[in-house]
């Protein structure tokens, strides 16, 4: 096929635009962003070699060239290539379902540096340093290579080309050094050192300038905590998880014995976008004795811990173990059991170490956290201890734990009401005279709080009792309880109210209102009124 020009996509072009007019100060980082493909399409090699001999190859490395006269930096490397077909598909458009989102925000942001950081952008980084870039690659088993390049503006073109060898080298032809605006000089062989200890020291296959190898190639979570500056962790975490802002915690694990594993995770300090849609990306890394096997395994961490990130080495697995077998493997179950009790208690830990990061933790992932409270009963109570909710009490969230040390004398359950938002269920009749007398209500927003509060029993022994169900007896403070002779004296009303009110089940008297005249209360049993709607919504 001969030369073609093709346009970028929208959303491309837009990004591209972004990125050539260099919105993020740090520029460095493209280096990064290259040496991080390479060493993902080298896994996939490897990956692709155990299932077809003759893709392997024996010397898997990244090779960096400077050419100080032409002003160029090639990042070269030997994995798996790409297509014709995927040059297009991959460089030219951005699949990612998150980009249209991205775009929308950046246009409510000025973050935007931060933001692109939590959608990745990766290659087009690239174009923040170079007027041009070239890119030329082979896909392992296929005879004809293709050269793509672009300026960055609205084009690129793409051509076959005969002689690439596997693999694949991305070209940065290089805009002019200048410090002030953070564009230095990326063919200064010192630099080039530099950069690549600082950001890319851990990448598990050798980097090469000439005949020095830069890297350490150093498992980080094989090395202990003490070793590794909180620096390296980030770098390997912006790798792993393509987020460039910094993460929250550190979990850090290793089990001896009959099985082994070593686990680096991460909490995020922020939610990604796909948190709750179905096809979001989520999981962890699955090594087998710091050979890379998985991506995005969910096997190795309980769906409502989907945000973690990280690694799990595990020694003891079979480097061709497949999706199948995880699911089933005995280990893998153990694995997820240990780790989502370890992330538990780091968070439980920070409660009372550092508020200010347990807070951000709620905020971005409570929400998500709290669908473990549908699981098994061990997990629950771990979840609740770390759980916060609203409450009538202040603006700020409170734990169980709080509220509980706050119950009034003679208060023997947990109230709650769930509704749409804090400001209907405050507005809410049933919360009157739990209000008037002093009593604390959690308010739980949340859809997955209707459901969680109808499956936990308890917390710490203390009953959820919704303020907008069944016999709430306030009258342990005083005199409250409806008498039987003012019940009397109301009954021949009562009874032609119930007469003319065909849908209620029953009309009494009530201590629950102080200012408004009724409420509808829910049997004890009942649907509460989000999930009528929820059921009703699904056809049931
Ligand atoms: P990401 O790495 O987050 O997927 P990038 O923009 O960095 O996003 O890269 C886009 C895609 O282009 C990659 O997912 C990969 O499929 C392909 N790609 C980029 N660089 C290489 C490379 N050196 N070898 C093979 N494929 C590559
Ligand atoms: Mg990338």
């Amino acid at each position: 096929m001969s030369t073609e020009t093709l346009e970028f996509q929208a959303e491309a072009r837009q990004l591209l635009q972004l990125m050539v007019h260099s919105i993020y100060s740090n520029k460095d980082i493209f280096l990064r962003e290259l040496i991080s493909n390479a060493s993902d399409a080298l896994d996939k090699r490897r990956l692709a070699g155990l299932t077809d001999a003759a893709l392997k190859t024996d010397d898997p490395h990244i090779e960096l060239v400077a050419d100080q006269e032409a002003r160029t930096l090639t990042v070269r490397d030997n994995g798996i290539g790409m297509t014709r077909e995927e040059v297009v598909g991959l460089i030219g458009t951005i699949a990612r379902s998150g980009t249209a989102e991205l775009l929308r925000r950046l246009k409510e942001t000025k973050e935007s540096a931060e933001l692109i950081g939590q959608f990745g952008v990766g290659f087009y980084s690239t174009f923040m340093v170079a007027d041009k870039v070239t890119l030329v690659t082979r896909k392992a088993g296929e005879d004809t290579g293709t050269r793509w390049e672009s300026a960055g503006e609205g084009t690129y073109t793409v051509e076959d080309v005969a002689d690439a060898p596997v693999g694949t080298a991305v070209t940065v032809h290089l805009r002019p050094v200048n410090e002030e605006d953070g564009l230095h000089d990326y063919t200064d062989s010192w630099k080039i050192r530099e950069l690549v200890k600082k950001y890319s020291d851990f990448i598990s296959f050798p980097i090469r300038m000439g005949e020095e190898t830069l890297n350490s190639m150093k498992a980080l979570w094989a090395r202990p905590r003490s070793e590794v500056k909180d620096e390296e962790y980030h770098e390997f975490y912006r790798h792993t998880s393509h987020d460039w802002a910094e993460p929250l915690e550190i979990v850090q694990m290793r089990a001896e014995g009959t099985f082994e594993y070593e686990a680096l995770l991460f909490i995020p300090s922020r939610a990604p976008h796909d948190l709750f849609q179905r096809d979001g990306r989520r999981g962890i890394q699955l090594y087998v004795k710091r050979v890379f096997i998985l991506e995005d395994s969910r096997e190795l961490i309980p769906d409502y811990l989907r945000f973690m990130r990280g690694v799990v080495d595990a020694a003891d697995l079979s480097l061709n173990i497949s999706r199948e077998i995880l699911q089933q493997d005995r280990h893998i179950q153990m694995i997820r059991r240990r780790l989502a009790k370890k992330v538990l208690s780091t968070v439980k830990t920070m409660m009372t170490k550092d508020q200010e990061k347990y807070r951000t933790f709620w905020r971005e992932f409570g929400r998500a956290v709290k669908e473990g409270l549908l699981g098994e009963a061990e997990e629950q109570k771990a979840i609740l201890d770390i759980a916060s909710f609203a409450s009538t009490a202040s603006e700020e969230p409170t734990t169980l734990a709080g509220y509980v040390g706050r119950m009034k004398e003679g208060q023997e359950e947990i109230y709650y009401m769930t509704g749409e938002s804090r400001a209907q269920v405050e507005n809410s009749p049933h919360l009157e005279a739990f209000k008037a007398k002093g009593y604390e209500v959690l308010l739980l927003t949340d859809p997955v709080d209707e459901m969680w509060v109808e499956t936990v029993p308890d917390f710490e022994g203390k009953k959820f009792q919704s303020v907008a169900r069944g016999e709430v007896d306030l009258s342990a403070d005083g005199d409250e309880k409806v008498s039987e002779e003012r019940a009397g004296s109301y009954a021949a009303l009562l009874t032609w109210l119930g007469e003319q009110l065909e849908e209620v089940k029953e009309v009494r008297l009530s201590t629950r209102l102080t200012s408004s005249p009724a409420c509808l209360v829910g049997d004890a049993g009942d649907l509460t009124p989000t999930l009528e709607k929820m059921y009703r919504a699904m056809g049931q």
